[in-house]
């Protein structure tokens, strides 16, 4: 990997455990870093973690290689921590690698900096983003759902957004009629975004618009529920949605 880096003109700094590595970033912060899990000693997730609690660091972009089986809880954790992206060793090649690398280094949007210290504790409950500016739906989707998910709240699609930007849901709920920017033109901004295209967006409408659910899924939604909302449809449609295996 060294020598990929450096053939394409990469300064290398290479650590052989995850103390070295820590005690690097320590000393002289670098552009990016690709961190392997299992190591001895200080472990990737330990590093990860430490890094995310430097100040300087809390926005270095780190892209996981690893050969490990990465279990749901973990996944959790590594997104948590704003990871730039889980590869598996083997499903990579010299061309992909070269490119992640330099979509680190000079990445189209911004890199989210770590948000709150405690995020990679959420323990396997899905992060889901609620946006609407309906007081009543709002508070509908909180209760149904605030036993099985971590929720996020925003009122207009343009702070929907800038949520998601700021905090990496695994799911966004999306009205589509609301202020400033509504569910279509967020949705597009996420797409848009290659931080965030892979989250899954499930449109909750009202049953006024049921005749557009094609209309719907065909603009790029990944889910549709109509208002009022059903509890199982809701959580049904969350399942199906976050189901889909490992989304990096
Ligand atoms: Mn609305």
């Amino acid at each position: 990997m060294t020598d990929i880096l450096a053939g394409q003109g990469y300064e290398v700094r290479v650590a052989r455990n995850g103390a070295e590595a820590l005690s690097q970033v320590g000393q002289e912060l670098p552009d990016a870093m690709i961190l392997d899990l299992m190591m001895p000693g200080v472990d990737g997730f330990q590093v990860l973690k430490a890094v995310r609690g430097m100040e300087k660091a809390a926005g270095l972009p780190v892209l996981i290689l690893t050969a490990k089986h990465v279990t749901r809880e973990e996944l959790h954790f590594l997104k948590g921590n704003h990871i730039h992206q889980l590869i598996q060793k083997g499903d990579i090649s010299r061309t992909d690698l070269l490119a992640e690398v330099a979509r680190m280094v000079a990445p189209q949007a911004p890199v989210a900096p770590a948000s709150k210290p405690g995020a990679g504790a959420r323990a396997g409950k899905p992060l889901v983003l609620i946006v609407e500016d309906n007081p009543d739906n709002m508070e509908t989707a909180r209760a149904l759902l605030l036993d099985s998910c971590d929720l996020l709240e925003a009122t207009n699609g343009k702070a929907g957004v800038e949520q998601a930007r700021r905090h990496h849901p695994d799911l966004i709920l999306m009205d589509i009629s609301l202020p400033v920017m509504d569910g279509f033109a967020s949705l597009t901004a996420i797409r848009g975004d290659e931080a965030l295209r892979h989250i899954p967006i499930v449109a909750v409408t009202a049953s006024a618009m049921k005749g557009n659910r094609e209309e719907i899924l065909a603009r790029g939604f990944d889910g549709y529920v109509s208002k009022p909302v059903d509890e199982a449809v809701l959580k049904q449609t969350i399942q199906d949605c976050l189901g889909g295996g490992a989304k990096t």
